[in-house]
Order: C-alpha cells, then structure tokens, then sequence
C-alpha cells in the first residue's frame, strides 16, 4: 500500500490548492492563506528553504544515534519525553518542507513505539534499540502493526475506502506490538471525504491506536483535524551539519558535501537524494548553465528554450525553482555578498553577471519569476507565461 511518488496537487477540500512557494509574504509575518515558508529576503519573498541562513536552535547537540536521524533533536527530545512519562498522544502531525524528513520521522517514532528491546516489555523505550525482531520488521517495512497510508500514484487523493481500511484496521486488536501505528503520508492529500471519515477515528481512538500524520503546512488540512493532532514542526538543518552527515554516514568527500549540503538548503532527505542519484546535480549543473547562458541569448534561443521547457510541465515548476535561487544568488552577489550564495560552484559566473545585470535588475528578475510560478499555478498557458519571462529576463552584450 506504501506509495511514495507524490506531488502536491489539489487540497484535500477539494479547492485548487498551490505550491507551497506560490503566496506572499506580507513584512515577513505570514497569514492563514499564505505560506509559511515564505521568507522577505532582500525584498523577495522566496520559500524559506531557499535561505538556509535562518536560525537553527538544534546546531550544536549530538545526534541521537538511536533514533538514526540527522538533526531535529528537538522534535525527538519532545517525543522521548512523552515516552518516557507514557504519554504518547493518540495522533500527531509531522509539518515541514518537502525533502525535510518528515516520513523518515514519522517512522523512527513508529520504530520506537513497536520496539520490544527496551527494559520493560509493556512500555516503549525512548530510543528505539534497533535490533530487536520488531525494529527490524519496522526497518524492513514488513511489521504488522504498522499501516502506511499514501495517495496512490495514480490518483489525486488519498481515497476514503484507504480510511475506511485504516478505521477497520484499528479496531481490530494488535498482531504483535503494543500499538496499532498509522503512518498517513500526505495527509493534506486526502479529500473531504477521506478527512471527515478520519475524524471519527481521531475523536475516538480505539485505546491502542496512534495515528502519524505528515503534511508540508497545517493549514492545508482541515482546523477540525489540526485540533485532534499533536502538531511537531521539523525545521530546517544547519549545512554544516548537513555536511557533516553526507561525510560521516554517506562517506561523501569533503569538497561534494560542502556543495551538496549548500545546494539542500536545509533538507537532509534532499541532499541523501542527491548523493544517491547523481544525476539530479548534473542535471541542476546543465540547467544553470542554459541560464547563465539566457542574458546572452538572442530572442529565437529564449523562445526555443521556453517551448522545450513548456513541453515537460511536470519539470516546470522545478526548473523555475531553481531559476529562483539563482536569481536570489544574483541579487546577493550584487550587493557584495557572495559568500551567501547558495550555488557555491557557480560563484564566479554569479560576481561576474551581477555587475553587468545590478541590484535592481536582479531583484526585478526574482519578482518575475515568483509571478510567473503563481501564474502557472492559476493554470495560464504554461509556454506563453515561459515566453513572457524569457522577454523579461535581462540582456548582456
Ligand atoms: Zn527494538
């Protein structure tokens, strides 16, 4: 049942629901209707995981081996504690941008709530031991306790016969574990239907049942549902300790993790994608370099490049992402600071454009592209809103 290839789509009201980098920023504080992760930088409100300069609270602790995860301590300091005063909630919502770990959370918390190998049998230990049958089954994805409920792949929502199952599930009793454990990945991706019937399952939960829920932002799912959850945000990693990770764990040499971390923007399920496909970073290296190329470029090449780039509207928005960053590194290398750009590999490419292209064209640059991402999602034709921008976009002789 377990499907991970998901995108965001529509919400789960059946509204038009847009990506989370698509509304604005007001001075920096964020409304009901807008995003979270939307940050005023420079004058641009740009998705928070962009600006990996941000505070991080959880920098300088140790890593909690157990539990196997890189970064947020906190959130797990916050679960041990209610481990460790048995007072696990019936249901709680992991939020974060995507990349950030939140499944992966969502699952080590699963492990340690099935986990026998702890001292005492009828209760779970904070951290789970990793060895014992149970773990092992978790880790392995075959433990009968734990349901994985996701969108299929094929469809837009998580379906109402997927609660249906779940409600059936948990009533009954448990096959090996102390805990029924529902893992919903996506939960903004259910649809009305689906919500309001996993309501009555949060309003009474069988004794035995917890419900882990993830989602980018809590105000895609219903306030009805938000109320019955313990809501945990993840935030965003440090590079440094993202770097620290990939060289540590993944056995990344020193010069690839500094850039791989610089490039995750805070988002350790990012830079762990990265490293295991290598395409992903040549892929990002040959679209900077058709960028970098565009000021140069004649009206027929812009043209070309926004037909190819309209044919694949699955890559679209992610292109236009990463266009976003480079125009926000173009407008940090305009004022002089260099040394916050994110693609670190392109840097001389940058402080060179900068001085030709300047502050306010930089700027303007990084306003277009942010509107031209919120006209796609308000479902303009993607080629013409391309060619737009590619008229838009500044000319260097
Ligand atoms: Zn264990």
């Amino acid at each position: 049942m377990r499907q991970n290839d998901r995108s965001i789509g529509n919400n789960s009201y059946g509204q038009p629901q847009t990506d989370k980098s698509t509304h604005c920023a007001i001075n920096g504080r964020v409304g009901r209707n807008e995003h979270p992760y939307l940050l005023l930088y420079h004058n641009i409100a740009i998705p928070a995981y962009f600006c990996y300069h941000i505070p991080m609270t959880a920098l300088q602790q140790t890593p909690q081996s157990g539990w196997n995860i890189t970064g947020h301590e906190y959130a797990i300091d916050r679960l041990r504690r209610a481990l460790a005063a048995q007072q696990v909630r019936h249901a709680y919502l992991f939020t974060g941008p995507e990349h950030i770990g939140k499944t992966l959370f969502a699952h080590r918390f699963a492990q340690t709530l099935l986990c026998v190998g702890g001292p005492d049998l009828r209760v779970a230990p904070q951290t789970p031991c990793n060895t014992c049958l149970s773990c092992r089954k978790v880790m392995h994805g075959n433990h009968p306790d734990l349901h994985i409920i996701a969108r299929p792949p094929d469809r837009q929502f998580i379906l109402i016969e997927q609660i249906r199952a779940l409600q059936s599930d948990s009533a009954r009793k448990t096959l090996e574990g102390r805990r029924n454990v529902f893992i919903i990945e996506g939960a903004h991706e259910m649809n009305a239907q689906a919500a309001n019937c996993l309501l009555k399952t949060l309003e009474e939960p069988e004794p035995d049942v917890v419900l882990l829920l993830t989602a980018p932002d809590p105000g895609l799912l219903l306030p009805t549902v938000l109320s019955r959850v313990q809501q945990i945000t993840l935030r965003l990693l440090a590079s440094t300790q993202i770097k620290s990770a990939l060289q540590e764990q993944w056995g990344v040499d020193q010069e690839e993790a500094a850039l791989i971390a610089a490039l995750a923007a805070g988002r350790m399920g990012w830079a762990v994608q990265a490293v295991k496909n290598e395409d992903l970073l040549a892929e990002r290296k040959a679209q900077l370099e058709t960028l970098a190329k565009l000021p140069t470029a004649g009206k027929v090449q812009r043209f070309e490049i926004a037909q190819r780039l309209s044919a694949d509207t699955d890559k679209t928005r992610s292109v236009l992402e990463l266009w976003l960053l480079w125009w926000r590194d173009m407008v940090l290398a305009a004022h002089r600071c260099l040394d916050l750009t994110v693609n670190v590999d392109m840097r001389d490419i940058l402080a060179q454009q900068a001085t030709q292209v300047g502050m306010r064209e930089a700027e303007r640059m990084a306003h277009a592209i942010l509107g031209t991402m919120e006209a796609l999602d308000q479902n303009v034709n993607t080629r013409a809103a391309l060619e737009v921008l590619m008229l838009d976009l500044p000319v260097i002789t």
